[in-house]
């Protein structure tokens, strides 16, 4: 529950529903985003203003959603955004129906009417994307602002505080939309910017967790390494020190020296109860023959759950005998996972679990506890900085759960495992020495499964090829490739076929995704 000043964002599924989200909180200012029917009376918090989405249905539709008409009592300001403003105007005997032009992408609004919310706004531009709109608006409302194809762009009741726009302020085509949020969140609900940062988050999310854990509760967890994993980590660890026992597999196919690097981290610098498991022989035997990449991912994710379940059982031996039980499972689930599960069209009730490890929940009889679910990845990043955790691991690149092995095209034996892994570090590391590392989303050495002739020192070769994935995305739905300067890739790829023995040519990847994926299998 928020200790904090909260703005309620209810969901009618745009595409963009999280963007909103993302605005405010950059604001330094709380929200919190729930389906858009949620009953108001389920609600654990009494919100200071709430933002209605956009959406894909239209209003006037049987069975299109609208919300708990409760939405109205709480007597808080009220924005609707596109579908947000239709269900303003179904609901308040205004009209909507469908426009005979739809308008998508940029328009230039007029204002026509001062207006609270368009305080201090001057560029005309933003984006839209709808096909219904306002014929009429609701009795009392007076309009604000238009375009050349819709009458009804901005309406409001300044009265009774209810604002309505048709465009979206949340996207970046929409030049001025964050200061029309902040007029709204800030202005209008008077909610102070600022009031929410990672600084104050730490304090009461060490105390959430010290409520939930109690007093002699113990909490496992599992670590890769990663910056969402040792941030969670490392905040139950400020809460309940060695109660928390974190625990690393070691598959064979993370980074070359990672798991040790990691260790050291999160163990030594950062004073985590760390188990760390060798069950490289393991993976790699249960590797051997197999080709497929869903074979591959399968065979890595049951192994770690099985091993993450033998260790948890002994874990739980010791804990016994101490009188104690382990009665959490620590998860890094992030607010974009929680988003997709609480969306009204979102695919699943259910929130993801990283490792799938709904079996172990069930047979442990565990519950979960997720540190991290309000919170997006740069304020995951932001919370790392402030704990004093390793800048390379808050950076690092997203890296598989099967790791190297989807990086080995074709079988996975010890040898192509040293390859790729030996190719791909000092890829990563020429990346980094030419300050290039945070500009790439993502960026990985792949050992293709086939031979090519090559000469070195008189000498015929016969061996194999890396070749070096390098992409730029936000959301790593759609990327591009990174187009490197040619004297670094020089620099790599003379690197990797001297240095790594087995491999006499380099490649770059230059497709994008889509049709391209950014891993290789
Ligand atoms: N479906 C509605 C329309 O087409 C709302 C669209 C939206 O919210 N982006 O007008």
């Amino acid at each position: 529950m928020p200790l904090t000043d909260t703005i309620l964002i209810l969901d009618f599924g745009s595409q963009f529903s999280h963007l909103i989200a993302r605005r405010i909180r950059e604001l330094g200012i709380y929200c919190e985003l729930l389906a858009c029917n949620v009953k108001i009376s389920d609600v654990k918090f009494k919100p200071k203003g709430i933002i209605l989405s956009g959406g894909p249905y239209s209003v006037y539709e049987e069975g299109s959603p609208h919300v708990d008409p409760a939405v109205w009592d709480l007597k808080v300001p009220v924005l609707g955004i596109c579908y947000g403003l239709q269900e303003i105007a179904h609901t308040m005997g205004g009209k909507v129906q469908r426009c005979d032009k739809r308008e998508y992408g940029k328009a230039e609004i007029d204002i026509v009417s001062p207006s609270r919310l368009f305080a201090g706004l001057s560029h005309p531009t933003v984006w839209m994307s709808h096909g219904d709109s306002l014929s009429a608006a609701p009795a009392g409302f007076t309009v604000v602002a238009k375009t050349s194809s819709s009458p009804f762009v901005a309406v409001e009741n300044e009265e009774k505080k209810i604002y309505g726009i048709q465009f979206h302020p949340e996207v970046t085509h929409t030049p001025e939309g964050t200061m029309l949020i902040k007029n709204f969140v800030a202005g209008i609900c008077g909610i102070k910017s600022g009031g929410w940062s990672m600084n104050s988050f730490i304090d009461t999310e060490i105390e959430r967790i010290r409520t939930i854990v109690g007093p002699t509760a113990e909490v496992i967890g599992a670590v890769s390494g990663g910056v969402d994993s040792t941030v969670a980590a490392k905040l139950l660890n400020l809460a309940i020190g060695d109660r928390f026992h974190a625990i690393m597999v070691d598959n064979g196919v993370m980074r070359l020296r990672e798991c040790e690097e990691a260790s050291v981290e999160l163990r030594e610098k950062l004073g985590i109860n760390l188990t760390v498991v060798d069950a490289a022989d393991l993976f790699l035997g249960k590797l051997k023959g197999v080709t497929d990449p869903e074979k591959k991912r399968k065979i890595i994710g049951n192994t770690f759950i099985e091993i993450f379940e033998a260790e948890a059982a002994k874990l739980e031996a010791d804990v016994e005998k101490k009188g104690r039980k382990i009665e959490f499972l620590l998860q890094g689930t992030l607010y974009p996972d929680v988003i997709e599960s609480v969306s009204f069209k979102g695919p699943s009730a259910t929130i993801k679990t990283h490792h799938n490890v709904g079996g172990l929940l069930a047979n442990m009889k565990l519950k979960l506890i997720e540190p991290l679910r309000e919170l997006f990845k740069d304020e995951v990043r932001a919370l790392g900085e402030l704990l004093k955790i390793d800048a390379n691991l808050i950076w690092r690149h997203p890296f598989p759960g099967p790791g190297i092995a989807i990086r080995v095209l074709g079988e996975v034996t010890p040898e192509q495992v040293r390859i790729a892994r030996e190719a791909d570090y000092i890829y990563i590391e020429e990346i980094k020495k030419a300050g290039l590392y945070r500009k790439i989303s993502q960026a990985y050495a792949a050992l293709l499964p086939v031979k090519a002739v090559g000469v070195m020192g008189d000498h015929r070769t016969y061996e194999q090829v890396i070749a070096l994935r390098a992409v730029e995305t936000t959301d790593f739905m759609t990327a591009d490739w990174f187009e490197f300067p040619y004297d670094v890739l020089k620099k790599i790829s003379s690197r990797i076929i001297n240095e790594v023995k087995g491999v006499n040519r380099c490649v770059y990847d230059i497709s994008s995704k889509p049709p391209a994926t950014i891993e290789w299998e």
